[in-house]
Formats: structure tokens, C-alpha cells, sequence
């Protein structure tokens, strides 16, 4: 994810996704078992242990591995333990607590202004929806679902890099567009399945369907993937 300015965004336009066939949901069912077999430990990685601690380390997670994020959230949530500490901090000693996760001036700015507006506008709560979280510097709607997702129970599909790889090698989208792919996979399973979902193809992105060598000669979907069959002619 490309960090986000500290500016004030309008809410997305909304989308028209295409409605699913029911062999799609069929086919997408099938796979979401098979992955769910393969995966039975799939769920986020980050740590965290209220909604902000979750906010700031999905900011930081930008480019930037979950366990790189983990190491420096370690120290980072001991030094700010409340949303006044991130929006009062010293820029430059917030810029240095996280430089290791990269982008770090522009995560640093961001997440100074976005706990700034929590205490101006959300009396210093991360608020819960969608239409309140993307409109935060810093948030965009990848960010908003994980934190809808995980913190929240709130259902919601993550499109990161992964996601968008496999949505696309498994024919699930044509689109290429974060949003679009979000608003197609939400007509293939119902609303509750996904935050589970996203972290099933997550995992799978990870350890099976990698972006340069997919595995597809062992992978347990390949029957039900076209890019997959493709691959081993
Ligand atoms: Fe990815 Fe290959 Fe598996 Fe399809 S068959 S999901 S391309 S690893």
C-alpha cells in the first residue's frame, strides 16, 4: 500500500460490482474449503491489543513485513500508550521510533494527524465504520477493513497485494483496481465470511501463490484455477 498523505479525503465513490453467477459462488465456495483445510491458522499477524495499537501498526505495515512491524510495535506501544501520545509526539522522535518499517516520515505525519483527529472529532476513539475511518489521513479502505475486520467484527474485505494477485489468477475479477476487486469479492461470499476470507488468500499469497514462482504443481486449488492450468502446460 502507497502511504497516504496527511490531507483531507473525500469518502470513495460508490462501486457496481458485476453479480455473481451461482457457479461462481459455487467455485468459490469449493476453494474458500479447500483453503480453509490448507490454512487453519489464518488470521492477521499484526499485534495489537485495542483498535488504536491495531491503527497504528496497519499504518505502519505499508511496504513493510508484519513481522518487521511486530518488532517495532514491541517498543513502540510501551512508549505511546494512549492516542495523546501519538498526537502530541515529537515528529522527528516518532519519525526515529519507526524508521525500520521504511516510509517512515510519511507513516510518522500520518499517524501524528490521524490520532490527532480521533481526539478532535472521535473524542479520542477509533470510530467504526467504513464512511468515518477512510476519510483519517493515513486510512485508506485496505486499512479500514483490517481494522473493521480484526477490531471490530465488523466484516470486510482486505485487498493488498496478495489478495489482488490471486483474485485475478483465480478468476475471481478481471479488475485490477484495489476498490473494484473488493466490491467483486463481496458478491461472492456472504458478508460474514469476509475478514476470513481475505486472510485465507493472504496466506495462500504467502506460502503457496507467490507473486514470481506460484507452486501450482502442489497447490490444492489447481483444479479450480485457470492461471494454475495455464502454468503446467
Ligand atoms: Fe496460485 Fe497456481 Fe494455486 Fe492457482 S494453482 S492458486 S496460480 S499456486
Amino acid at each position: 500500500m502507497t502511504p497516504k498523505a496527511a490531507t483531507k479525503k473525500k469518502p470513495p465513490k460508490k462501486q457496481s460490482p458485476k453479480k455473481a453467477t451461482a457457479k461462481q459462488i459455487k467455485r468459490v465456495r469449493e476453494i474458500v474449503e479447500e483453503l480453509k483445510r490448507v490454512h487453519p491458522d489464518a488470521g492477521i499477524e499484526l499485534k495489537y491489543r485495542d483498535p488504536l495499537q491495531l491503527l497504528v501498526a496497519t499504518i505502519l505495515s505499508a511496504q513493510c513485513t508484519d513481522v518487521r512491524v511486530n518488532l517495532v510495535t514491541k517498543d513502540l506501544f510501551k512508549k505511546y500508550k494512549k492516542v495523546n501520545d501519538y498526537a502530541d509526539a515529537n515528529i522527528n522522535e516518532l519519525e526515529e521510533d519507526i524508521r525500520s518499517t521504511g516510509f517512515f516520515r510519511n507513516k510518522a505525519k500520518n499517524i501524528k494527524a490521524c490520532c490527532r483527529q480521533l481526539l478532535d472529532r472521535h473524542s479520542g476513539k477509533v470510530p467504526q465504520t467504513m464512511e468515518e475511518l477512510v476519510v483519517l489521513p493515513g486510512i485508506g479502505r485496505k486499512t479500514a477493513n483490517v481494522i473493521l475486520g480484526n477490531a471490530f467484527e465488523v466484516p470486510g474485505i482486505v485487498v493488498d497485494t496478495h489478495v489482488k494477485r490471486l483474485s485475478n489468477r483465480l478468476d475471481f475479477t478481471t479488475n485490477s483496481n484495489p476498490d473494484k476487486i473488493e466490491f467483486d469479492l463481496m458478491e461472492l461470499l456472504p458478508r460474514e465470511e469476509w475478514t476470513l476470507f481475505s486472510h485465507l488468500l493472504i496466506f495462500h499469497g504467502r506460502r503457496v501463490c507467490k507473486a514470481r514462482k506460484p507452486q501450482c504443481e502442489s497447490c490444492s486449488v489447481l483444479s479450480n484455477c485457470p492461471f494454475g492450468r495455464e502454468n503446467l502446460k
